[in-house]
């Protein structure tokens, strides 16, 4: 057998030590005689397993005790509809609009009321606009933005200030990547199949005072008061989702949290980039300051070459590096489970084919 480095953007790589520990676990999971796919999710092993899952990520993220932390299906796409159900007072949402993952969530949003767009990447360019020139309209019922756009790998440099306002982040390709202060958030959520686990898990951490009482007429299933009510076990959970991301983050504390995360992706990422800058051939359009550290899309100096560059590189063992049809040429996802080896084996493969086609 032999594994490859899988650049994917998502369903994404995960750490081979959590897949060997799963593959273990497989039959017989710690002597219960059941693979974790066949338990009941209200039986006393399961139930162990998701609460140590949650206790390993309040510990690796530092989760105040007024935040709920939820185990949802829906992915964020289905984030995008219940925060807007949940969260209306007054009707007007604010959103930042910074690349492809934005726009989704704002279209979404306007289907329960008013959109104010507080600030936008214009079109063709790659940064995202400054703090001071955000327009925050003060009746907002919460400030949304996307701190790491996936398919442009643009990546804030800051969080958005916004007083009392909840502030609401679509975290699915940045999460764990690196501490992160959750006391700033209202709400943070993530799709799993980028850096927890398999997809089918959506992860959601809201502060208790925003799970609303009632929530008119949302569905029983897109209420967060029915899933923080019933410790996410309203319906069946996706249990192996939720065992696998309890491995991941197991897997993440053995190896020092997200501290040394952060230290690893971002020599990952600034490898990457200069290899990127110092060539004539690779180009990477992103403002440096708001870089993705998580998500590099670059392109070659000849589009015609595009084709020849993705079949070496699979043959090299180096996969899933083709950009989104939006952006095209070439996108390195490279989250926490990618290893610096599969970073700098790509970096040499790029020299190497420069060096061959430039
Ligand atoms: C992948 C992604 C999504 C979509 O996630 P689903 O779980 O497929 O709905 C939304 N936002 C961002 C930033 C993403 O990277």
């Amino acid at each position: 057998m032999s594994r490859v480095y899988n650049f994917s953007a998502g369903p994404a790589a995960l750490p081979e030590e959590v897949l060997k520990q799963a593959q273990e676990e497989m039959l017989d999971w710690r002597g219960s005689g059941m693979s974790v796919m066949e338990m009941s999710h209200r039986g006393k092993e399961f139930m162990s397993i998701a609460e140590q899952a949650e206790s390993d990520l309040r510990e690796l993220m530092a989760i105040p005790d007024n935040y709920k932390v939820l185990f949802l299906q829906g992915g964020a796409s289905g984030q995008f509809a219940m925060i807007p159900l949940n969260l209306r007072k007054k009707g007007v949402f604010n959103y930042l609009n910074t690349g492809s993952w934005s726009k989704k969530a704002i279209a979404e949003a306007k289907r329960y009321g008013e959109v104010n767009i507080a600030g936008a990447t214009p079109d063709g360019e790659f940064t995202v606009p400054a703090q001071d020139s955000l327009s925050i309209d003060a009746s907002g019922d919460y400030l949304h933005y996307t701190p790491n756009e996936t398919i442009q790998g643009i990546e804030f440099p800051y969080i958005p200030e916004c007083g009392d306002m909840p502030l609401i982040a679509d975290f699915s390709s940045t999460i764990l990547s690196r501490p992160v202060d959750v006391s700033k958030y209202g709400i943070i959520y993530a799709g799993a199949q980028k850096n927890i686990g398999p997809a089918g898990l959506t992860v959601v951490i809201i502060r208790e005072d925003l799970i609303a009482d009632d929530a008119g007429d949302a569905p029983t299933m897109m209420t967060y008061k029915t899933h923080a009510g019933s410790d996410s076990m309203y319906n069946t959970p996706p249990t192996y989702g939720w065992y696998l991301a309890g491995l991941v983050f197991d897997w993440l504390k053995r190896n020092g949290g997200l501290t040394a995360m952060a230290e690893v992706n971002e020599r990952k990422a600034k490898a990457l980039y200069q290899a990127i800058d110092q060539s004539g051939f690779y180009n990477n359009p992103v403002d440096p300051n708001c870089r993705s550290w998580m998500n590099v899309p670059f392109t070659l100096a000849n589009a015609e070459l595009d084709a020849t560059f993705l079949a070496e590189a699979g043959e090299a063992g180096l996969k899933t590096l083709k950009g989104h049809r939006s952006v095209g040429g070439m996108r390195a996802s490279i989250y926490n489970a990618m290893p610096e080896a599969g970073v700098q084996a790509l970096i040499e493969f790029m020299a190497d084919f420069e060096k061959r086609n430039g």
